[in-house]
């Protein structure tokens, strides 16, 4: 009997993540013929259950550092903010940064975990280059905050798939970040920038919630959101201002755990989704092949899209964790707990005084107040826009407005990869150019052109980039019908095919229309004056 065809097709559901894999057998008469129970057996369907829990690292957003006052903004020139605690002179004692502690209290509070109120740092030994002292101060054992949960919402392909999810978050603590290597492959050394070394840190913990990529990427770019709006981290991911280190295993739904590995380091968040779903096909692979997954460290390699080994993989490491002698418990206050005035120390309370709208509850005040879907609400909360937003839709059109300032303007904006903030485009633009478009003044085509030109940097003015593109549309009927006419005088057979029922052969003309009035003529007029000439 000639060998059997088997193909595997594996899919993963974007919604309950669970990894199918269907096999594919073709078959010749002969074998079809043969109904062997092996050949049943082969059948199979397979079913694997992604499990995802996610480290975010996420720089504080204050003057000093974590223990020291050397400044932590990002761009210095190497080793110039760098103090001698930094650099770990011995003799040097750490200084809690009052800010940092507050910036992980609010942050904590609005991801709705437990405050601890009595809190320690450790050193966690491990030896690197960047890493000065040979520990890194942190809080693994008892950290500022636990037990949260964080609403966010996952996109899907469609509008109507966007749903609201839930992670629950294990732990916020606090930690200093390490230097910096910097790898020159030319002269085959390694150079150590000290300014990263000390900022604070924020790590939140998520539990192992999520099942696919997407899940993961839709709950980080949402906890960005919220850290932004809370003023604690800055959300640069081109600054390296977040990091996640994403855990990931597979199991069959309803047995224990898998083992899991670490993808380290992921600095955007679509690279979090591809490392995510490749590592997630990985392990499938590997528990199909009959190994095993080991648990190790990787990271995500951005040109193959594919994660690999780290160098430094070893057996589970021994970080000799032990309580920093230097710094003694740290505090935190309720106001019923202090008398009035005599209190130094953080007071959670006030913190809490502090919390802005988040950007869930600014959502659902969106969807109350306009009548806007979820899909939209968020939409317009992501693209951080709410405020202008609000301002321009009071005097236009809700339901127009808002498709247009998603899908033409916002889209576009995404699509160069930078945000309305970032662009420099102001409110008034974005007024304007809408109203252009309603009133007819531009069509859609030429407003996204401009909307790309004032990303490109062309102008921040839209009016001078329409006057210089010479892109106004022209509604003149007289002067449309005239076109009209002289492309349909042109193309007899396309005229001959519509008059026969071919309704396509309009798009020719209408191709003709384009290019005779230079992308200007009312393409919506011009389909009516043609469906009349040729009617006539
Ligand atoms: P460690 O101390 O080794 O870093 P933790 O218990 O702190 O381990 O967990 C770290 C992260 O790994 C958490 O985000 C957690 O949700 C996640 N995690 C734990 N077990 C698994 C697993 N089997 N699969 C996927 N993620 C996991
Ligand atoms: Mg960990």
């Amino acid at each position: 009997m000639t060998a059997l065809v088997v193909t595997s097709k594996r899919s993963i559901c974007s919604f309950c993540g669970i990894a199918r894999q269907r096999y594919v057998i073709s078959l010749n008469k002969r074998q079809k013929r043969f109904k062997s129970t092996q050949l049943k057996q082969l059948k199979q369907d397979v079913e694997w259950q992604p499990v995802i829990g996610l480290e975010v690292h996420a720089q504080i957003l204050a003057d000093g550092k974590l223990f020291s006052g050397a400044s932590s903004k990002y761009g210095a020139p190497v080793n110039s903010q760098v103090s001698f605690l930094d650099s770990a002179l011995p003799g040097t004692l750490p200084v809690l940064n009052r800010r940092c502690v507050e910036a992980g209290v609010l942050t904590a509070l609005a991801l709705k975990c437990r405050i601890n109120k009595v809190s320690r740092f450790d050193r966690k030994h491990y030896f690197y280059a960047d890493l000065p002292a040979g520990y890194q101060i942190t809080q693994q054992n008892h950290a500022i905050a636990n037990d949260g949960a964080f609403r966010y919402i996952e996109y899907g392909e469609r509008e109507e798939d966007c749903v609201e999810k839930s992670a629950r978050i294990l732990q916020l603590q606090l930690e200093q970040d390490s230097g910096k290597s910097l790898h020159d492959d030319l002269e085959a050394r390694s150079l150590i920038d000290l300014n990263r070394a000390g900022i604070a840190l924020m790590e939140i913990v998520t539990a192992p919630d999520f099942h696919t990529g997407n899940e993961a990427r839709s709950f980080v770019r949402e906890l960005r959101l919220l850290l932004v709006t809370l003023g604690t981290c800055n959300g640069r991911f081109s600054e390296g201002s977040i990091r996640v280190d994403a855990n990931i295993s597979v199991h069959r739904p309803g047995e224990p755990l898998g083992t899991r590995s670490e993808v380290k380091n992921i600095n955007s968040i679509n690279c979090l989704k591809k490392a995510i779903d490749f590592e997630i096909e990985r392990q499938i692979e590997v528990l199909e092949r009959g190994d095993e997954v080991v648990n190790e460290t990787r990271s995500f390699d951005k040109d193959t899209g594919k994660t690999v080994p780290m160098r430094d993989k070893e057996s589970k490491q021994d970080y000799r964790f032990m309580p920093e002698p230097n710094l003694p418990p740290l505090h935190l206050h309720s106001l019923c707990d202090v008398s009035p005035g005599s209190c130094s120390g953080v007071i959670i309370d006030n913190v809490e005084k502090k919390l802005p709208a988040l950007p869930n509850e600014i959502r659902d005040y969106l969807m109350n107040k306009y009548g806007l879907n979820l899909y939209r609400a968020n939409f317009i909360v992501n693209g951080e826009i709410v405020d202008v937003y609000e301002k321009l839709v009071a005097t236009r059109d809700i339901n127009k407005f808002t498709s247009f300032l998603i899908n033409h303007f916002l889209n576009v904006i995404l699509e160069h990869d930078s945000t309305f903030s970032e662009s420099g485009i102001s409110p008034e633009s974005v007024g304007d150019l809408y109203d252009w478009y309603i009133n007819e003044d531009l069509s859609l085509l030429n407003v996204q052109k401009i909307i790309r030109g004032l990303l490109d940097g062309e102008s921040k003015d839209p009016k001078y980039l329409a006057d210089m593109w010479n892109v106004w549309q022209i509604n003149d009927d007289e002067y449309l019908t005239d076109v009209c006419k002289k492309i349909i005088q042109e193309n007899p057979s396309q005229v001959a095919k519509i008059k026969k029922g071919k309704k396509r052969a309009i798009n020719k003309l209408m191709g003709e229309a384009r290019t005779l009035t230079s992308d200007r003529g009312n393409l919506t007029k011009m389909s009516e004056i043609f469906k009349k000439l040729i009617q006539d």
